[in-house]
């Protein structure tokens, strides 16, 4: 589990590491509330809650590339550790620098430079604005008999159905208030 920020949401979720960059539900779902169009940042903690560099400040053990690799193996994939630690040697051991190297596990600050697009996509953002809808039939304020309903209608949700459930509550709306015409 990582949690992966945006402003305004922070997701607890799993992540996936692919051939082309990151994907699973964290970054779905954060990828809702990425302003894409600020270049914002999103902020990944790997190893939430998890003082993994304590073993190596509690004064007990060493303090090598070693022992850091071994620690940070203990909270993330082993491969994933071993990258990290590699491109992330600290300057030296000291406290402080064993602070910096704790936090860039926590505070992994990345700037998408795409995504996979409309192809690859689960859900939309945008679309008919529910402003100009009937929130109970669905049906166009402006154009009378015209209705939306679903991914069609600006309604974004969060992954765990609740996508569908929006498609088959407002189709339902839409179908009763059809059959009554
Ligand atoms: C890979 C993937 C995984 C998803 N997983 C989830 C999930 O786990 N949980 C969840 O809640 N949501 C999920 N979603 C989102 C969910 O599928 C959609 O929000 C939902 O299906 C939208 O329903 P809809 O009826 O509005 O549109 P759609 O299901 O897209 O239906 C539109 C239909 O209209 C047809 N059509 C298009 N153009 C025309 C035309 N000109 N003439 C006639 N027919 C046309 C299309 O072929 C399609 O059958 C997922 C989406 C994808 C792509």
């Amino acid at each position: 589990m990582i949690t992966a920020s945006c402003p305004g949401a922070n997701f607890r979720e799993k992540m996936l590491i692919t051939h082309r960059g990151l994907s699973g539900p964290a970054i779905l779902q954060a990828s809702s509330y990425w302003q894409w169009k600020a270049n914002a940042p999103v902020t990944i903690d790997l190893a939430p809650e998890q003082e993994w560099t304590a073993p190596l400040r509690n004064g007990l053990g060493r303090r090598d590339l070693v022992a850091a690799r071994g620690a940070l193996r203990e909270v993330l994939p082993q491969r994933l550790a071993d990258q990290w630690i590699e491109r992330h040697q600290p300057e030296d051991w000291t406290n402080r620098s064993l602070e910096l190297l704790e936090n860039a596990v926590h505070r992994w600050e990345i700037r998408p430079i795409g995504t996979e697009g409309y192809e690859k996509a689960e859900v939309t953002a945008g679309g008919v604005s529910t402003a100009e809808l009937s929130s109970k039939t669905m049906e166009s304020r402006k154009v009378p008999g015209l209705f939306f309903i679903g991914e069609v209608v600006d309604v974004t949700g969060w992954l765990g159905g609740f996508n569908f459930q929006w498609a088959w509550s407002s189709a339902v709306a839409a179908a009763q208030a059809i059959e009554k015409k």
